[in-house]
């Protein structure tokens, strides 16, 4: 039967896990034979790779679906991803005759396109046959080297969409390194929606320690690892293992640990697994032990039940551990989730605490940046800056450096970068020897 070969235009919302699943729908659709195409107005078939975590992002997806609908009636409009998983109804009617397809369903998309009809694909489990790696530049690549999680936060649709943990497993992952090293890329972000549960669904264990351990001794060459977001209870429980791997020259000292709340009260609404005195442990025992590492973390403002007593005890946990980096979102609701059930938080409230939070923040960023001025420190540069403008380096704990874009032909290389200047969120400074 001869199969109609398609133009396909995509389009990526989302985290590094939605680039990544793009990534793999792509090749599937070159090995059908069908043609990607980047302007729309040439595609027989238009997908959309959905990211559902906010409620905003759920606004502008639905927007952005329903111009799609209206726009192109003759062209085959399949959504992909998260918002497919977890609001089909929603995606049912602002695009009636859309297919579906769930992050877990990604590998039948050539399917999805050659059939007349509108196929509806929810379930399924992923293929982890072969891994693509994401070269984000020349000297950046992004692997999701798992998907899925062991909790059940109460704020997080994204347990709805990408439910059951799945990895690759760790042979596939050390040989995509390996190619990519081979090919020159520096930074290797391992990344994944947990990633301390990394290998649960193999051996029934997290395996992140034996990953890390496999790449160090089997990748050769110069390349730097930059381990993706751990929740706490999972990284305490592997802290004396990790923590010799992350000695190794190969591992930017960098720890994403989501902390979400300074209250007992709200991370035991919130279903998180760990106790503030347990949070606070676990960074002085890294920082201890690894005294350069950098840690960032997540908060969320205004989650259901967080009075202003809870949000106190969140801006003495931000002074007591002085963050390197803490990502500020403000809690959205979110359908068929715990925390949607319950009391909602007014969003003036909601917006007065994340902009006093935010101010917290960038003093304490300030500061701490300011003790860098006039010192010189060792860094990678990465890649391109804001709009092309200068150029990131990185230290070794991935603390970022910008530096003139006059630099360029030290991508990719070391060089000792002298701080001349900093910013609450960045440090400034000239390489003081372009021989390197
Ligand atoms: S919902 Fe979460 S996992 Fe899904 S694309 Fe958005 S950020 Fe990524």
């Amino acid at each position: 039967m001869n199969r109609c070969m398609m133009k396909v235009y995509i389009e990526t919302y989302g985290c590094a896990l939605n680039v990544h699943d793009t990534v793999v729908m792509e090749s599937y659709i070159d090995l059908n034979g069908h043609t990607l195409v980047s302007n729309i107005e040439d595609a027989d078939a238009i997908i959309v790779n959905t990211c559902a975590v906010r409620l905003d992002t759920e606004r502008r997806m639905e927007k952005r679906l329903r111009e799609l609908f209206n726009k192109y009636p003759d062209k085959k409009l399949v959504v992909a991803g998260c918002l497919a998983k977890a609001r089909p109804y929603l995606v049912h009617k602002v695009a009636p005759n859309a297919s579906m397809l769930s992050p877990q369903s990604i590998h039948k998309i050539s399917m999805v396109l050659e059939s007349p009809r509108k196929i509806i694909l929810l379930d399924g489990s992923k293929e982890r046959g072969s891994l693509p790696a994401i070269t984000n530049s020349k000297t950046i690549a992004t692997i999701a080297v798992s998907e899925g999680c062991l909790s059940n936060c109460s704020f997080c649709i994204t347990k709805i969409a990408r439910r059951k943990v799945s990895s690759y497993p760790v042979s596939i992952v050390v040989e995509t390194i390996k190619k990519l090293v081979e090919k020159g890329v520096k930074e290797i972000r391992l990344t994944a929606q947990d990633m301390g549960v990394y290998g649960y669904d193999i051996i029934g264990k997290k395996m992140l320690p034996e990953l890390i351990n496999s790449i160090i001794k089997r990748v050769e060459g110069e390349y730097y690892l930059r381990i993706g977001m751990m929740s706490p209870q999972h990284l305490s429980e592997m802290l004396d293992d990790i923590i010799p791997l992350y000695k190794d020259q190969h591992l930017f000292k960098f720890f994403h640990i989501p902390v979400q709340s300074g209250s007992d009260k709200v991370l035991r609404l919130m279903n998180r697994e760990y106790s503030i005195d347990e949070y606070v442990s676990l960074v002085k025992e890294i920082r201890r032990k690894l005294p350069e590492s950098y840690i960032a973390t997540d908060i969320i403002v205004g989650h259901p039940g967080e009075g202003s007593e809870d949000f106190l005890q969140t801006i003495e946990l931000v002074k007591l551990l002085e963050f390197d980096k803490v990502h500020i979102a403000r809690y959205t609701y979110r359908p068929r989730t715990l925390a949607g059930k319950l009391t909602q938080v007014p969003e003036a409230e909601k917006k007065r605490r994340s902009s006093i939070l935010a101010s917290i923040v960038e003093n304490i960023g300030l500061k701490k940046n300011s003790e860098f001025l006039g010192k010189t420190i060792e860094a990678i540069i990465l890649d391109e800056g804001f709009k092309r403008q200068s150029l990131i380096a990185r230290a070794s704990n991935y603390r970022p450096v910008v530096i003139s874009k006059e630099y360029n032909r030290l991508l990719g290389k070391r060089a000792p970068i002298l701080i001349t200047d900093y910013t609450f969120f960045d440090l400034r400074g000239v390489p003081i020897d372009d021989t390197c």
